[in-house]
């Protein structure tokens, strides 16, 4: 079942776009199928429950940390994460420069948007982000890297509305890409799609997609 959903999602993707299968809420098990049938990028929400998982499955698996992440936690998964997509403050990212520095690493990381219209949503305004990069302190932290932005539409069946937010954001990310990275081979990742929107995201340009019940099926929260 997994696996079948799994390449169905697969073959929906164009060249140049890669998944993150988001396995949060759902046990090893499910992590396992996925795996045998080859997917080795995986999302996580929590950190007690990615570092576990880690620390159980094989370790050709890339681990990217997708929700919203504490300082205080940071450490425990700065030395194995793949990528960070939801850094959403200048402290945060200070803080993972930190921690990574002591863990010897160069952590990879997403600055997060926010697009949507509802206000639970975390991520920087479009404004935020301009002056954080303006400021051009964080050129100073040299255990993070920059790799590109992430961001969540309105959770609506709208199209139109999810379309022209994953559009702002492709839009944005040219606009911060020309600006400060122009150079920078590895600013170019745009996380942008879930199960029900990730056809309008890979429309508006999504490079990573982040796709969970649509391959685990509905996830059991008590777990
Ligand atoms: C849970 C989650 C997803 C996956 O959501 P699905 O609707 O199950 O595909 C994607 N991105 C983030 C940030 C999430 O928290």
């Amino acid at each position: 079942m997994i696996a079948e959903s799994l390449k169905q999602v697969l073959r929906e993707l164009p060249e140049g776009v890669r998944l993150v299968a988001v396995s949060k809420f759902h046990p090893n098990e499910a992590i396992e199928e996925a795996y045998r049938a080859g997917q080795r990028v995986f999302g996580e929400s929590k950190v007690q429950e990615m570092t576990t998982k880690y620390e159980s499955l094989p370790k050709d698996i890339e681990w990217h940390f997708i929700g919203h992440l504490q300082t205080n936690k940071i450490k425990y998964i700065v030395p194995y994460v793949a990528l960070i997509h939801g850094v959403d403050t200048y402290k945060l990212l200070v803080e993972i420069d930190k921690q990574a520095a002591k863990a010897n690493r160069i952590v990879n990381c997403l600055l997060q948007l926010h697009i949507a219209q509802e206000e639970t949503k975390f991520g920087f305004s479009f404004d935020e982000c301009r002056e954080m990069l303006a400021a051009s302190e964080w050129k100073e932290l040299k255990n993070v890297q920059m790799c590109g932005l992430m961001g969540m539409a309105t959770n609506t069946d709208k199209s139109e509305q999810i379309k022209a937010e994953f559009c702002s954001l492709r839009s944005f990310f040219q606009e911060v890409k020309a600006k400060w990275f122009a150079r920078a081979e590895t600013f170019r990742e745009l996380s942008m799609g879930m199960s029900h929107d990730y056809h309008e995201a890979i429309a508006a340009g999504s490079t990573l997609v982040r796709v969970g019940s649509k391959i685990f099926g509905e996830r059991n929260y008590q777990n």
